[in-house]
């Protein structure tokens, strides 16, 4: 039997189908397409879950990233920093309003954003925002990034898009901080959508009226456009879609967390690189990311798993600094090469059985024996 990466199956099982059609079919009686009452309620129980005062829905996670830099007053000319261990939308975001992307580096064994990189690059650069990224659902050192940026008034944007359901600290999830934080609701994430949404989280009153401006064509509440927005709304169909699966996003997430312990705890001794265990009940465990001795032995063991019938996905194979548009590129990006080319993500989700986790560690036993 083959093992794949994601599940699909199982998260829309038909009882799960049925409530979809339920709530399709009461949408459709009342013709709200766009922001109805399920966009409402999901952004009060988002909100909540995440520790955020506002939560706004929106059309994706990309032009939520774009969106909070807009809210944020980055303005074209601009530098913003991001890390190269990310996918691609964080330096688009970037470029699509003409800001510059410097590169931040990051470190060697979470690939989240490096702190002493950062302070080397703020030195050099003038940077008007940094965007971290809670990369594979790893919280970033957000303490420790607040400290260094506060005092130089450089905006924080926390790229969420794989934290549903990441901690800090206990008790203080990704989006109860200061910063503007996104979210995707893209199929694949934690938490997912029938097709695109998104979501910027925020404590900030003034913001938040900001961001709802910009989703909707810069429409204020008497109906007058006031800005310059454009339509980055969530569709009902799936605000409606996101708030039925809440119910279960907790339980789903407590189950990747059960199958990494149960990874890290299988693949112990074995030459791997492996998330720290004082992550393990940090983060939302989106992706299972393993490091290997070089880019070779990487290729070599995907190629193996997939003889086996097992998926395995190389997030990312290279940092963004190195894909086309960023070629010339300013900043650091040294572990961030090495990380990219390094990196492999096992299946975790949250209906792979111990049986198909013990066939994916075995297979990767006889690699590293070969
Ligand atoms: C998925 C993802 C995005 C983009 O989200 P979309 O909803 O697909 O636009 C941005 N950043 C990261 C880290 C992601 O994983």
């Amino acid at each position: 039997m083959s093992i794949g990466f994601y599940n699909f199956a199982e998260l829309h099982n038909p009882d799960f189908q049925q409530k979809v059609l339920q709530v399709y079919t009461e949408i459709l009686k009342e013709n709200a397409f766009i922001e109805g009452k399920y966009n409402a309620l999901f952004e009060g129980a988002f909100g909540k879950l995440q520790g955020a005062k506002h939560a706004l829905l929106l059309s994706n996670g990309t032009d939520a990233l774009e969106i909070a830099l807009l809210a944020y007053g980055v303005r074209p000319g601009e530098k913003v920093g991001i890390t190269g261990i990310t996918f691609w939308a964080t330096a688009e975001a970037v470029i699509n309003i003409g800001a510059v992307p410097v590169m931040i580096d990051v470190d060697p064994i979470t690939g989240l954003m490096c702190t002493q990189s950062l302070k080397r690059t703020l030195e050099r650069h003038k940077l008007k925002a940094i965007m971290p990224v809670h990369i594979y659902g790893l919280p970033a050192p957000m303490a420790e990034i607040e400290k260094i940026c506060s005092p130089l008034g450089v905006k924080i944007v926390e790229d969420g898009a794989q934290a549903q359901g990441t901690f800090f600290a206990p008790q203080k999830p990704v989006g109860s901080g200061n910063n503007l934080t996104t979210f995707s609701f893209y199929p694949t994430k934690n938490l997912g959508a029938f097709g695109d949404a998104g979501a910027l989280l925020t404590q900030d009153d003034e913001l938040a009226q900001k961001i709802k401006l910009i989703r909707n064509h810069g429409r204020g509440a008497g109906g007058r456009f006031e800005v310059v927005g454009r339509n980055a709304r969530c569709d009902h169909l799936q605000a409606a879609v996101l708030y039925l699966k809440l119910e279960k996003i907790e339980a789903q997430n407590k189950k990747r967390k059960t199958i990494a312990e149960r990874y890290l705890k299988k693949l112990s001794t074995f030459p791997l690189r492996l998330v720290p265990e004082q992550y393990v009940g940090l983060s939302s465990w989106h992706l299972f990311p393993v490091g290997l001795k070089d880019q070779n032995q990487k290729y070599r063991l995907f190629e193996h798993l997939k003889g086996q019938q097992i998926s395995s996905m190389l997030f990312y194979e290279r940092s963004m600094a190195d894909e086309l548009p960023l070629k010339k590129y300013e900043g650091e990006n040294e572990s961030a090469q090495h990380f990219a080319d390094t990196t492999l993500c096992l299946p975790i989700h949250p209906f792979l059985t111990d049986h198909e986790q013990d066939q994916v560690v075995e297979a990767i036993r006889n690699f590293l024996q070969q």
